[in-house]
């Protein structure tokens, strides 16, 4: 739907909606993009290992629009050329797409009857196009009733997460690549289901589609944060070049940005240690990244959010930091050491309530 309409329909929500945090949760896209011309592959992201300090310098040349919602959206640079390697496969169906379009994990069966796991985590049997591996899976996060972060104008974070992977996935497969989505609607799907078709399709990289709330404060560009999985070094390699990627493309269009003070590639700690976000923690094994790239809970940022010409730098952003990360050895930037934190990440994820889509 447009995105006057969309906002329309999200402000009613605001009213009963307070501003909320993300919800990446401990544990726990029906607009179609404007198809713009892509140009050649431009400049990339600064490739030093500098703190995030992100200014107009991370995108030389790029003029800066007049308002945050200027005509004159930002170029965006074409994916890099990838040779996506051949998957090594047994041809075993590990996760099958339903003909209702929701892909699920499969636990067992074959032949037209696959065992799976809902959304919600359920057992069920279903019949379906069976999938054995991918080179990128893509998680959108929240959906149904769990909205995510709410911004002052009522724009949640479900739809434009999945906006923003739906359009990444087109640009990967425009370069070859083959990419998965954990969720391809507006539906509720618990963590442990994303993690379970991530960890069974086996991708090159998994990244987990958010947008973050509650800032400390102003800052002079975007406080774009991608967390990778603290025992994982080539999780951190993707997060680096996550975060140079999308400061890189979102800086152009200008915001009143606001970030947290440690604002850059970072991870957060359970208490014992391990990873705190259920997705990095569950998917362990695979080389994932959580983004959370602008804050939906400003109001200069949501309304760029909103826009079609934004949602295509991000995911451009996100397609080519995995490709970079496929294709080169670069290491990305950004790293910062976080501050410690006590508040809890948004609620959600879990499968308590929870009601499963139509299968099929
Ligand atoms: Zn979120």
């Amino acid at each position: 739907m447009s995105a006057r309409r969309y906002l329309a329909i999200a402000a009613a929500a605001a009213a009963v909606a307070a501003t909320t945090a993300c919800g990446g949760g401990s544990d726990g896209g029906d607009r179609a993009l404007v198809r713009g011309a892509i140009p050649g592959l431009g400049a990339q992201g600064a490739g030093d290992a500098s703190p995030p300090a992100p200014t107009s310098s991370t995108a030389p040349g790029t003029p800066e629009p007049t308002s945050p919602t200027a005509a004159a959206a930002p170029t965006v640079p074409a994916v890099p050329a990838v040779s996506w390697p051949d998957l090594p496969s047994d041809g075993t169906a590990r996760a099958v797409v339903t003909p209702a379009g929701v892909v699920l994990p499969v636990t067992g069966g074959g032949d037209g009857a696959y065992a799976v796991s809902t959304p919600c985590a359920r057992q069920a049997t279903v019949a379906g196009t069976p999938l054995s591996r991918a080179h990128v899976v893509l998680d959108p996060g929240h959906g149904g009733d769990e909205p995510g972060a709410v911004g002052p104008g009522g724009l949640t974070e479900a739809p434009v997460n999945l906006a923003i992977a739906q359009e990444t996935k087109r640009l990967l497969e425009a370069s070859g690549a083959t990419v998965v989505l954990t969720r391809s609607a507006d539906y509720r799907i618990a963590l442990r289901t994303r993690a379970a078709i991530a960890t069974a399709l086996e991708p090159l990289a998994f990244v987990s589609i958010h947008h973050n709330a509650e800032p400390d404060g102003p800052w002079p560009g975007p406080g774009a944060e991608t967390y990778y999985q603290i025992a994982n070094d080539a999780s951190k390699r993707l997060a680096g070049l996550l975060w140079e990627e999308q400061v890189a493309a979102l800086a152009p269009f200008g915001a009143d940005w606001m970030a947290d003070t440690d604002a850059g590639a970072k991870y957060r700690p359970a208490s014992d240690g391990g990873d705190y976000y259920g997705i990095l923690r569950r998917s362990a094994g695979i080389d994932a990244v959580l983004s959370e790239a602008a804050f939906i809970s400003n109001g200069s940022e949501e309304a760029l959010l909103a826009t079609s010409a934004f949602q295509l730098a991000e995911a451009g952003a996100i397609a080519r930091a995995i490709a970079r990360f496929v294709a080169t050895d670069d290491p990305g930037s950004g790293f910062t050491e976080p501050y410690p934190r006590t508040t809890p990440a948004g609620p959600g994820g879990g499968v308590d309530d929870c009601v499963d889509p139509p299968l099929e």
